[in-house]
């Protein structure tokens, strides 16, 4: 039997900047009650989490792949405390506008690109028909829809809107209460 998962964007998705500033680092953001309530009922229903984040910023020297890593410990252990398990935190470091070699390369993970999420279906052996990709850009819609998964923009970013998503909910929190309502 395969599985079911839902594919994050991380960034303005699940955790949300300090100050309204980029995120590169531990104590650059946080998140907010109703976010973990709501990963842990999408955890405790059988869904599969994973985060799947652009950090192109890292080809542009903002940050290290080390201050990837340190971020994605920092939050697989916060989720553990609190009862629920990502799967995996997968990430892009490439910009082809970037100056920082070796990442300033046209690749084919970074959104709106699908392999990030290509990969984890079938490592994962995933129902892409019963998952879902939750974002707060267009990129991660169009990454999403290109791999066969529903989508749900949600507005903790720049956009209300995008005609190619399959919904649209204030957060991820009303995003949890969309998927665990659905009715196919
Ligand atoms: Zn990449």
């Amino acid at each position: 039997m395969k599985n079911k998962a839902v594919f994050f964007d991380r960034d303005k998705t699940i955790i949300l900047p300090n100050n309204n500033n980029y995120i590169y680092r531990v104590g650059d953001f946080y998140i907010p009650d109703e976010y973990i309530e709501a990963l842990k009922n999408l955890n405790e229903s059988g869904y599969m989490l994973f985060v799947v984040t652009n950090q192109g910023r890292v080809a542009k020297g903002y940050l290290t792949e080390q201050d990837v890593h340190d971020v994605h410990n920092y939050l697989d252990q916060f989720f553990k405390e609190n009862g629920i398990e990502f799967k995996e935190f997968a990430y892009c470091p490439h910009n082809p506008d970037g100056n920082v070699e070796p990442y300033n390369i046209v690749c084919s993970c970074r959104k709106p690109k699908s392999e990030m999420i290509e990969q984890l279906i079938d490592k994962y052996q995933i129902d892409a028909y019963c998952s879902w990709m939750i974002g707060d850009s267009k990129k991660d819609i169009i990454a999403g829809n290109s791999s066969g998964l529903k989508t749900i923009l949600v507005e903790t970013g720049y956009f209300n809107s995008f005609d190619e998503a399959d919904f649209v909910e204030k957060d991820i929190s009303f995003a949890a209460k969309r998927i665990l309502g659905f009715k196919s």
